[in-house]
């Protein structure tokens, strides 16, 4: 009986003994001040009614995590089990109450910080992400002001010749045909190198206006509406433009980064499907973005997807559209979000700082 005798004396913790009747016979002062009422009022009386778990059997040990009806911010743990006494006869039992509000309020703190430290953690991967990211364009882009020059004007020397030939090709239809292809071939290439020069082109503010970016995705989709029909894909468009979300920016640069990404999406779905355009403002920030019901992406895909040539559309595809987009939204001030689920679909969502 020793370490109940010290139990029962605990400035800490409240005990009570009961009896085979379930009657407190014995209990400690901090017991009495737990529970709100007198020592002289517990003793004799049965466990009051918000302890609400009865043992199935009286020699069932119960534990428990409660709020004393008097003080309900406080946290108490319960410990009820029986006691036996000489000759091991069950002798009643005993019921110990700690006073847990501190700990659980430090382990509530300690899960807010280290909820605190993974969102921190979260953050500064998408920053070097992004650094990364960064760092690769502005490479590749040097690199790309330094040969684009030298490649257009070879492919100026081959269009302009492909010109003059096609005014000269006799009437043999595979010479006609190659001539073509000659063509196709050197307007993709030069297609490329714009690309190329488009990402590694500084920020020139004196190009900057406001725009309008609901205006913008509006004019952007009339155009390219044929783009689909021509492909005989049954495309819906939904399209939730919010008037008044203006940023300062370069508006032939925004148009042609929406174009890019609307173009990504119908690409991505095979016969019909969903394309919604979304234009919202969010704090000082307007949101552009295009969701749509395609093929989506794998994580592989969605890790890789702006860095330059990379590509799963093989021959089809450069891997240069998300890399422009990235870079333009990179010279705004911007930030790009990718959300994609394979064989669902995905969300490309751009933040822009708002005018004003
Ligand atoms: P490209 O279109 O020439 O392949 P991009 O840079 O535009 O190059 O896109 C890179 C890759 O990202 C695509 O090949 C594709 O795998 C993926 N991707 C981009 N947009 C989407 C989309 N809306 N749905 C599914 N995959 C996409
Ligand atoms: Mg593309």
């Amino acid at each position: 009986m020793c370490a109940l005798q010290y139990l029962v004396d605990s400035p800490q913790r409240g005990v009570l003994l009961l009896n085979l009747d379930y009657k407190v016979i014995s209990a400690n002062h901090r017991a009495a001040e737990l529970f709100g009422i007198d020592l002289n009022e517990l003793i004799g009386s049965t466990l009051p009614d918000w302890i609400k778990t009865q043992p199935k059997n009286f020699t069932d040990v119960v534990e428990e995590v409660l709020h004393p009806r008097s003080q309900p911010e406080v946290v108490l743990h319960r410990y009820s089990g029986p006691i036996f006494g000489s000759h091991g006869k069950l002798a009643g039992r005993v019921e110990i109450y700690s006073d847990i509000t501190a700990r659980r309020r430090l382990e509530t703190e300690i899960l807010e910080r280290n909820r605190e430290l993974a969102e921190l953690n979260k953050r500064l991967q998408e920053t070097q992400e992004e650094l990364l990211r960064s760092e690769r364009l502005r490479t590749l882009g040097e690199m790309a002001a330094g040969i684009a020059h030298d490649i257009n004007n070879a492919l100026g020397i081959v269009l302009g010749n492909v010109q003059l030939a096609k005014r000269r090709v006799p009437a043999d239809p595979e010479y006609a045909r190659c001539i073509e292809s000659i063509e196709m071939a050197a307007r993709d290439a030069a297609d490329t190198v714009r690309k190329l020069k488009e990402i590694g082109r500084p920020v020139d503010r004196t190009r900057y206006r406001p725009v309008d970016l609901g205006k913008l995705a509006n004019s952007v989709i009339s155009a390219m509406t044929p783009e689909w029909e021509k492909q005989n894909k049954h495309i819906e468009l939904i399209a939730q433009l919010e008037a008044g979300c203006v940023v300062e920016g370069d508006e032939a640069e925004l148009r042609e980064a929406l174009t890019n990404i609307i173009l990504n999406a119908v690409q991505a779905i095979d016969q019909r499907g969903t394309i919604r355009i979304a234009v919202h403002r969010d704090g000082n920030r307007a949101v552009l973005s295009v969701s749509d019901s395609g093929i989506g992406m794998n994580e592989e895909t969605k890790k890789r997807v702006f860095d330059p040539f990379f590509t799963t559309r093989g021959s089809s595809g450069t891997g240069l559209g998300m890399s422009m987009v990235a870079a333009i939204v990179m010279r705004h001030n911007g930030e790009i979000k990718v959300e994609s689920e394979e064989g669902k679909g995905t969300l490309i969502a751009l933040r822009l700082p708002l005018i004003g």
